[in-house]
C-alpha cells in the first residue's frame, strides 16, 4: 500500500459550507466570548445529547478539569488507569489523588465489582470511561454512588451521541465531558463540553471557564480560560449536520472488520454491546495467542504504511510520571498489551480494510 493510513482521518463538511457558516463574523466582528455561533452550538447540542444542561469549553480535557473544579471535590477519586492520560491528569491538575480500579476484560470498562473495596473516608467521585464507546455498568455505578453519596463524572469522550438502554448517556451520573477534537467522531477542531443535571454547576462552569468573572467588576474564583471560539463552534454547527452521514460511513467499516476478523483463533474482536446504540467510533482487535503479537502485528502494519495505534497503552498507571503501578490492575495491564485499535474513519474505503485485515491474519509470529 502506498500512501500512508492513519488511525482516523479527520471528518470535514465541504469547505463552501464552512465559508458560508463564518461569513457573519467579518459583519460582527464577534469570534469568540460566547457570541451567535456559540449559542447556536450549545442549544443543538443540548437537544442532541438530550442533556439537561450543556457548557462548551476549549477541549474535552479542560470540560473535564472544570466540571472537577466546579464540584469542588477533593481527596481521592475512583478511576480506570485504561484511558488516555488526559482522564488521571485532570484529577491530578485539581490536586486529587488518583486510585486506580481495574477494568472489567469485555468491555475494558471500570469492573463495578472491584470499586467499593477502593473507597476510603477520602474518596469524593467515581471517574469511570467509556472507553471505545463501550458503555460502563452506569446503574451499578449509581448504586455505589448513592450509597456512599459520592459524584459520578463520566469520561464520555468516546461515547458522543450514543444511548444506552434508550436512554442518552449524558443521562447517566452527575455529570459527562465530551471531547470533540479532530480525531473524534464529532470535532469542532478542539473543542468539548460538560453536560450535567444540576443546574447550579451552570454559572459556575461559565465563570470558571472565563478567569473567575461571572459579570462586570466581579472576580469570584482563580480560573482559567477555557471558553470556544466562534471558529470552532462553527465547525461543529457545519459537523453536526453532516453526522448521520459520518455515523453510516464507520458503521459500514466496522462491519467490514467484523466480517473479515471474526472466527480467527487468537483475536478477539470488538463487540456492539446490547441495548447500546453506538457511534461505531473505535474498532480494538486484541491479540490474545495463537502466534499472535500485538507488537509485531503493529509493526507489520507499518511496513505497509498502516498505523494502527496502541489505544491504551501505556496504563496511566504504569509510566514514568504516575509511577510503573500497572501490577495492582492486572487486567488492564494485559488488555494494553494485547490491544490495537484499527484505521476507522467514515470513508476508509473497504478494499483497504480487506488489504489491512489481510495483513494482520498473516502477521504470525
Ligand atoms: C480525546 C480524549 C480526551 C481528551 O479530549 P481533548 O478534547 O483532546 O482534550 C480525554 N479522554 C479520552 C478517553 C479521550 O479519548
Amino acid at each position: 500500500m502506498t500512501d500512508r493510513i492513519n488511525v482516523t482521518k479527520t471528518s470535514l463538511p465541504p469547505m463552501e459550507e464552512y465559508i458560508e457558516e463564518i461569513s457573519s463574523m467579518w459583519e460582527n466582528h464577534w469570534i469568540t466570548n460566547m457570541g451567535e455561533k456559540h449559542l447556536q452550538l450549545e442549544e443543538k447540542l443540548k437537544e442532541y445529547l438530550n442533556a439537561d444542561y450543556i457548557t462548551l469549553f476549549t477541549n474535552g480535557h479542560l470540560a473535564l478539569e472544570n466540571i472537577i473544579a466546579a464540584y469542588g471535590l477533593k481527596g481521592e477519586i475512583i478511576t480506570t488507569p485504561f484511558t488516555f492520560a488526559s482522564t488521571t491528569h485532570a484529577i491530578v491538575r485539581n490536586g486529587i489523588k488518583p486510585v486506580f480500579c481495574d477494568v472489567d476484560p469485555d468491555t475494558c470498562t471500570l469492573d463495578v465489582n472491584k470499586i467499593e473495596e477502593l473507597i476510603t473516608p477520602e474518596t469524593s467521585a467515581i471517574i469511570p470511561v467509556h472507553v471505545y464507546g463501550n458503555i460502563c455498568d452506569a446503574e451499578a455505578i449509581q448504586e455505589i454512588s448513592d450509597k456512599h453519596n459520592i459524584k459520578v463524572i463520566y469520561d464520555g469522550a468516546h461515547a458522543f451521541g450514543e444511548s444506552y438502554k434508550g436512554k442518552n448517556i449524558s443521562q447517566y451520573g452527575d455529570a459527562t465531558m465530551f471531547s470533540f477534537h479532530a480525531t473524534k467522531v464529532f470535532n469542532t477542531v478542539e473543542g468539548g463540553a460538560a453536560t450535567y443535571s444540576d443546574p447550579e454547576l451552570q454559572s459556575r462552569l461559565n465563570y470558571i471557564k472565563n478567569f473567575g468573572i461571572p459579570g462586570e467588576d466581579r472576580i469570584v474564583y482563580a480560573g482559567g480560560n477555557a471558553k470556544m471560539s466562534e471558529f470552532h463552534a462553527a465547525m461543529g454547527l457545519c459537523n453536526l449536520r453532516h453526522l448521520e452521514e459520518y455515523k453510516a460511513g464507520r458503521k459500514q467499516v466496522v462491519e467490514r472488520y467484523q466480517k473479515n476478523l471474526s472466527n480467527i483463533e487468537g483475536l478477539r474482536i470488538w463487540k456492539k454491546q446490547e441495548e447500546v446504540e453506538s457511534n461505531y467510533a473505535y474498532f480494538p482487535v486484541f491479540f490474545e495467542s495463537n502466534g499472535y503479537d500485538r507488537n509485531h502485528v503493529s509493526d507489520q502494519l507499518k511496513e505497509h504504511n498502516i498505523f494502527a495505534r496502541k489505544y491504551f497503552y501505556p496504563l496511566t498507571n504504569n509510566n514514568e510520571w504516575y509511577g510503573n503501578h500497572g501490577s495492582e490492575t492486572p487486567v488492564a495491564l494485559r488488555l494494553s498489551e494485547q490491544v490495537l485499535t484499527l484505521p476507522l474513519y467514515p470513508d476508509l474505503p473497504l478494499e483497504t480494510v480487506d488489504e489491512i485485515c489481510d495483513i494482520i491474519i498473516h502477521s504470525k509470529l
